[in-house]
């Protein structure tokens, strides 16, 4: 059986070579809008021979729902999600500042293999790859639960997972997202952030040009970055900045460039006037300005039960004498607001614990 979750209306009829184009987008638009119970009723302006061929072959799969969790302090709302096998995939509707839209921040794996040290997801290592399907219903089921009137806007992949090691399924849900007969999520609101795969990135600009790419640096000094970031043993920031710039030059969008601030880690002058050294010269070699973001850092609790919190989060002081060194090297630098905190929905502290 095919799982018709997560298709292009031309990705079901090379499947259903039965369906014409204009059925395939009426049954798209019916997946969309009721879910698993899409083919339990003949469609409307559907040809017999065409519902049958899906009901014989096809079914509308779903992801469980164990919980939604909202804060009552930012309106941030985490959703826990449980698989056939019992998997368990986190994902955040984040609301915009644009009222009435909001942003769904999706995850791509189960666990991550990545081993990023500011990251819950991190400790899980790797448990499998998440279907295309699956990425997809986490919006198709987030849409479903929203407040009357408002929308999902935009589509992050910063959840569990490093969307790059898992490209063909995730390239296969953009196209679901952004297909007009579907959800109809424009691509440039579609984000797809990692901590540096270089052929994926180079992949990216080539597949899906109006998607917009976003880099987990921590920092700029070698060193520090592969204290923090073990990929940087594998793949040198250089060489992942040089695939980002290919990236910009390729799609003229402007990558977003992420650090997570950590006290006594990655918060020293000497980092500062790297990062703004490397904001400065990826500008001045792909002729976009990547727009700079600094992430507060989230508790993840010890690795073990009683175990200290590994980082600490940096003080006003520290953050702003960061900043200082920035803006002399005439560097701006944006401070994500990392809501959901109490609901363990912020950056990072996606772990699937509920
Ligand atoms: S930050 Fe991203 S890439 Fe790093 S461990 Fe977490 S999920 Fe994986």
């Amino acid at each position: 059986m095919d799982a018709l979750q997560g298709l292009t209306p031309a990705a079901m009829v090379e499947r259903f070579p039965e369906l014409s184009l204009a059925e395939a987008r009426r049954v798209t638009a019916a997946i969309l809008r009721l879910g698993t119970s899409a083919l339990d009723a003949p469609l409307p302006q559907l040809r017999r021979g065409s519902m049958a061929a899906l009901r014989e072959r096809g079914h509308v799969p779903a992801l469980t729902l164990r919980s939604a969790r909202r804060s009552g302090f930012d309106g941030f709302e985490k959703y826990l999600f449980e698989g056939a096998d019992g998997a368990l995939i986190e994902s955040v509707r984040i609301p915009l500042e644009q009222p009435r839209r909001f942003s769904l921040c999706v995850s791509s794996q189960v666990g991550c293999a990545l081993a990023c040290a500011f990251c819950a997801t991190g400790r899980m290592g790797l448990r499998r790859n998440l279907e295309a399907w699956e990425i997809v219903d986490q919006v198709i089921q987030a849409r479903a639960r929203l407040p009357a009137g408002t929308r999902i806007h935009g589509v992050v992949f910063q959840g569990m997972g490093e969307p790059m090691a898992n490209l063909d399924r995730v390239l296969a849900a953009i196209a679901a997202f952004s297909e007009p007969s579907g959800l109809a999520i424009d691509a440039r609101a579609i984000t797809v952030c990692t901590s540096g795969l270089p052929s994926g990135i180079r992949r990216l600009a080539e597949e899906a040009p109006r998607v917009r790419l976003g880099l987990s640096i921590a920092s700029a000094l070698p060193k520090v970055r592969r204290s923090l970031m073990p990929i940087e043993g594998a793949h040198p920031l250089a060489e992942v900045i040089a695939a980002a710039i290919e990236h910009a030059q390729k799609t003229r969008l402007a990558p977003m460039l992420a650090v997570t601030l950590l006290r006594g880690v990655n918060d020293s002058a000497e980092d500062a006037a790297a990062l703004a050294a490397l904001v400065l010269d990826f500008t001045a070699r792909a002729g976009v300005r990547p727009r700079l973001t600094l992430i507060p850092y989230n508790s993840i609790g010890g690795e073990g039960e009683g175990d200290a919190e590994p980082f600490e989060r940096c003080d006003a002081a520290a953050e702003g004498a960061f900043r200082e060194v920035l803006v002399a090297a005439g560097v701006f630098a944006h401070r994500r607001y990392s809501g959901g905190g109490e609901v363990g929905a912020a950056c990072g502290q996606l772990a699937a614990l509920g």
